[in-house]
Protein backbone atom coordinates (compact mmCIF):
# COMPACT_ATOMS: atom_id res chain seq x y z
CA UNK A 1 0.00 0.00 0.00
CA UNK A 2 1.15 3.60 -1.51
CA UNK A 3 2.24 5.60 2.24
CA UNK A 4 2.40 9.40 1.99
CA UNK A 5 3.45 11.95 4.52
CA UNK A 6 0.06 13.21 5.70
CA UNK A 7 -0.26 17.25 5.83
CA UNK A 8 -2.92 16.73 8.79
CA UNK A 9 -1.37 14.35 10.75
CA UNK A 10 1.65 13.94 9.96
CA UNK A 11 2.61 10.72 9.92
CA UNK A 12 3.77 8.22 7.30
CA UNK A 13 0.24 6.77 7.05
CA UNK A 14 -1.07 5.13 3.89
CA UNK A 15 -2.98 6.99 0.92
CA UNK A 16 -6.64 6.94 -0.17
CA UNK A 17 -6.78 3.70 -2.52
CA UNK A 18 -8.39 6.61 -5.09
CA UNK A 19 -9.15 10.06 -4.86
CA UNK A 20 -12.13 10.97 -3.26
CA UNK A 21 -13.16 13.52 -5.70
CA UNK A 22 -12.57 14.00 -9.15
CA UNK A 23 -10.31 16.93 -10.62
CA UNK A 24 -7.73 18.35 -8.94
CA UNK A 25 -9.06 18.59 -5.45
CA UNK A 26 -9.16 15.56 -5.16
CA UNK A 27 -6.16 14.52 -6.67
CA UNK A 28 -4.40 16.80 -4.06
CA UNK A 29 -6.49 15.31 -1.11
CA UNK A 30 -4.92 11.75 -1.56
CA UNK A 31 -1.84 13.21 -2.34
CA UNK A 32 -1.56 14.90 0.67
CA UNK A 33 -4.21 13.39 2.78
CA UNK A 34 -3.84 9.82 5.12
CA UNK A 35 -6.62 7.63 4.61
CA UNK A 36 -7.40 7.33 8.29
CA UNK A 37 -7.71 11.12 8.39
CA UNK A 38 -9.99 11.57 5.69
CA UNK A 39 -12.19 8.79 7.66
CA UNK A 40 -12.37 11.91 10.58
CA UNK A 41 -12.86 14.56 7.83
CA UNK A 42 -15.79 12.44 6.63
CA UNK A 43 -17.43 12.85 10.36
CA UNK A 44 -16.30 16.11 10.70
CA UNK A 45 -18.28 16.50 7.43
CA UNK A 46 -21.19 14.72 8.67
CA UNK A 47 -21.33 16.85 11.64
CA UNK A 48 -21.33 20.41 9.92
CA UNK A 49 -24.28 19.00 7.34
CA UNK A 50 -25.85 18.57 10.43
CA UNK A 51 -25.17 21.39 12.34
CA UNK A 52 -25.89 23.40 9.38
CA UNK A 53 -29.10 21.37 8.05
CA UNK A 54 -27.27 21.45 4.70
CA UNK A 55 -28.56 19.25 1.53
CA UNK A 56 -25.33 17.83 0.14
CA UNK A 57 -27.11 17.16 -2.75
CA UNK A 58 -27.36 21.39 -2.85
CA UNK A 59 -24.72 22.72 -5.16
CA UNK A 60 -24.36 26.01 -2.47
CA UNK A 61 -24.19 23.19 0.19
CA UNK A 62 -21.49 21.35 -2.13
CA UNK A 63 -19.71 24.50 -2.69
CA UNK A 64 -19.32 25.00 1.00
CA UNK A 65 -18.24 21.72 2.22
CA UNK A 66 -15.82 21.50 -0.55
CA UNK A 67 -14.40 25.08 0.86
CA UNK A 68 -14.23 23.61 3.98
CA UNK A 69 -11.96 20.89 3.01
CA UNK A 70 -9.87 23.64 1.20
CA UNK A 71 -9.51 25.56 4.12
CA UNK A 72 -9.02 22.98 6.65
CA UNK A 73 -8.02 19.98 5.22
CA UNK A 74 -5.58 21.32 2.85
CA UNK A 75 -4.87 24.90 3.91
CA UNK A 76 -3.78 26.04 6.72
CA UNK A 77 -6.87 27.30 8.58
CA UNK A 78 -7.89 25.63 11.18
CA UNK A 79 -11.32 23.52 11.06
CA UNK A 80 -14.47 25.84 11.54
CA UNK A 81 -15.15 23.91 15.13
CA UNK A 82 -18.50 22.16 15.53
CA UNK A 83 -19.92 21.86 19.10
CA UNK A 84 -22.42 18.75 18.44
CA UNK A 85 -23.90 19.60 21.97
CA UNK A 86 -24.40 23.20 20.51
CA UNK A 87 -26.98 21.40 18.34
CA UNK A 88 -30.64 22.40 18.23
CA UNK A 89 -29.81 25.87 18.83
CA UNK A 90 -29.64 28.18 22.07
CA UNK A 91 -32.79 27.01 23.33
CA UNK A 92 -31.77 23.92 26.31
ZN1 LIG B 1 -3.20 11.72 8.51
Amino acid sequence: MEAIRCKRCGEESPALDKPPFQGDRGDRIRAQICAGCWKKWLKHQTLLINHYGLDPRDPKAREFLYSQVDDALLGDGEAESVDPSKQGGIKW
